[in-house]
């Protein structure tokens, strides 16, 4: 059935420990954690930035109790915080300190409900991994294309809720173009059902894109229908050495040319990021004799057997070096050597750490821009903060730059606390200036709410409070999160 069912959700005033007592009940000993200590993995998120309190932890099994339990929570005035695989970076996953919060966490719904081979697609429940999407994916000889590194760990509810990226949006898009389908519970208990698996749909507004990256504060995500595509048989992959940003752009537009729909990868990575990247990760080992300013892994794919693909991959990194764009290339010749080029890319969190302290953005500019963009915060954050270290990588090619400069070594914490502000201001006030976004696939969780503020129009904030009030107009569905919470 589509459509919006409604339950039971008359207004009440039952107290708070009433409405506790019932939410156990609703959820059963199976899906309930009190203790502090059982609480504490889901009150912390990923690499600690964020901690909040929590009256309860609810781990509903099914929608049914979902909506039961949203239900219950909302006749009793209890804010609720979504939680996924917990691997989100803007601590949008975390309560607030009151502790008046409960946390819903979809881990037990894990379940695949159905795969359609002839239509390509596949429903899962929120909680299912995304690691267990793509398996189930493969297991019909198809390819679910969302690639990030927390795969393992993150939730397919989750990615929907951030409308997660990763390294494979260049060719698929990001998780809002991999979705035809979803079911929600709304923020008064009521179960939106759109697990239509249709690829094209004029019947009115396309209310699921409504949750798509609203970061759990319209609803809570249930299942989803998402797409399946085929499968490549061929998987070539190559890094290049490059001079500078303006030769990946350039570069870019080569590989477009060339590798055409094939591209399915092209990141990037400023030379401090790959050289502590090596640094820190046992094993790895930069495939270049030389160094090189900035570094690109390139990965294309396609059907054809054959060598083809190659083909077109080798005249593409020859026409770069006649062009002067490549200064040096290595191609994948194995399995093995693919994994540690890809290892080299996915070792950028741990690269980090090693390199200092440092200040993240995830920031998107038209990918012409990229080049503009790069100049200008060096220029202006080495003229605040001389001795700041460049470090950046990211999804060049979708426009998207995990740009996070290292602060002098001697900076405290608590100076880089201080002065995260100013150096944000900096940052973005350059991606501002060049039409872009203060978050390209993280989302703004609790991290970046005063910034978007500041640099949204008033109608565009108009039209998400519009939305917001229209949906949760009591504030309870993660409060605090995207949007500053009401008072
Ligand atoms: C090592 C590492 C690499 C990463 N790389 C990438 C990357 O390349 N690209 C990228 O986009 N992200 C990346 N991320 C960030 C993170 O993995 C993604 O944002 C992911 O989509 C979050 O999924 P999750 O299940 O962990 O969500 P959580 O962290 O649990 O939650 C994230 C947000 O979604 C909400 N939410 C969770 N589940 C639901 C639901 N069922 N219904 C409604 N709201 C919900 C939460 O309230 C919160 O606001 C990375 C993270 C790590 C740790």
């Amino acid at each position: 059935m589509t459509g919006v069912r409604a339950t039971a959700a008359a207004a009440s005033t039952a107290p708070m420990e009433g409405a506790l007592s019932r939410l156990k009940e609703i959820v059963g000993p199976a899906g309930i954690l009190e203790e502090p200590e059982e609480m504490e993995p889901f009150r912390v998120g990923f690499g600690g930035a964020f901690r909040g309190e929590a009256a309860l932890v609810l781990r509903p099994a099914s929608t049914a109790q979902v909506a039961q339990v949203v239900a219950t929570c909302a006749q009793a005035r209890i804010p609720m915080v979504p939680q996924g695989g917990n691997t989100g970076l803007a601590g949008g996953a975390q309560p607030d300190d009151s502790g008046r919060a409960v946390i819903i966490a979809l881990d037990r719904m894990r379940r695949v409900r159905a795969v359609d081979g002839a239509n390509d697609t596949l429903t899962v429940e929120a909680g299912v991994t995304l690691a267990e999407v793509q398996q189930a994916a493969q297991a019909v000889d198809r390819l679910f294309p969302l690639s990030l590194a927390s795969e393992g760990s993150c939730r397919i509810g989750g990615n929907l809720a951030t409308n997660a990226g990763g390294t494979q949006v260049l060719r698929y898009g990001t998780m809002r173009a991999l979705t035809l389908g979803i079911e929600a519970v709304l923020p008064d208990g009521r179960v939106f059902d759109a697990l239509r698996g249709l690829r094209k749909d004029t019947a009115g507004y396309d209310m699921k894109q409504v949750f798509i990256g609203s970061e759990g504060t319209l609803g809570i995500i249930t299942a989803a229908v998402l797409r399946l595509f085929p499968r490549p048989r061929v998987v070539e992959t190559a890094m290049a050495g490059i001079a500078d940003a303006a030769a990946a752009i350039r570069l870019l537009g080569l590989a477009r040319a060339r590798l055409g729909e094939g591209l399915s990868a092209f990141e990037l990575m400023r030379a401090p990021s790959l050289d502590f990247a090596v640094a820190a990760v046992p094993g790895l080992s930069s495939p270049f004799a030389g160094r090189h300013a900035w570094y690109l892994l390139i990965e294309a794919s396609g059907q054809a057997e054959g060598d083809g693909l190659r083909q077109a991959l080798d005249g593409m990194l020859e026409a770069g070096l006649e062009e002067g764009l490549v200064e040096d290339a290595v191609v994948a010749a194995s399995g093995e050597q693919r994994r540690r080029l890809w290892g080299l890319r996915e070792a950028q969190a741990e690269a980090q750490k090693h390199a200092g302290r440092g200040v993240k953005h995830d920031i998107s500019v038209p990918v012409s821009a990229i080049p503009d963009f790069i100049a200008r915060a060096d220029t202006a954050l080495q003229r605040a903060f001389p001795g700041i270290l460049p470090f950046a990588f990211g999804h060049v090619g979708d426009g998207n730059l995990h740009y996070n400069p290292i602060v002098p070594r001697d900076w405290s914490e608590a100076t880089r606390a201080a002065r995260q502000g100013e150096i944000n201001r900096i940052v973005h006030d350059v991606v501002a200036a060049l039409g872009g976004s203060i978050s390209a696939e993280h989302g703004l969780g609790q991290l970046r709410v005063a910034e978007a503020e500041h640099y949204k129009s008033a109608v565009e904030l108009d039209l998400m409070w519009a939305l917001k009030s229209a949906l949760d107009p009591h504030g309870l569905m993660n409060p605090g999160k995207v949007l500053r919470a009401q008072p």
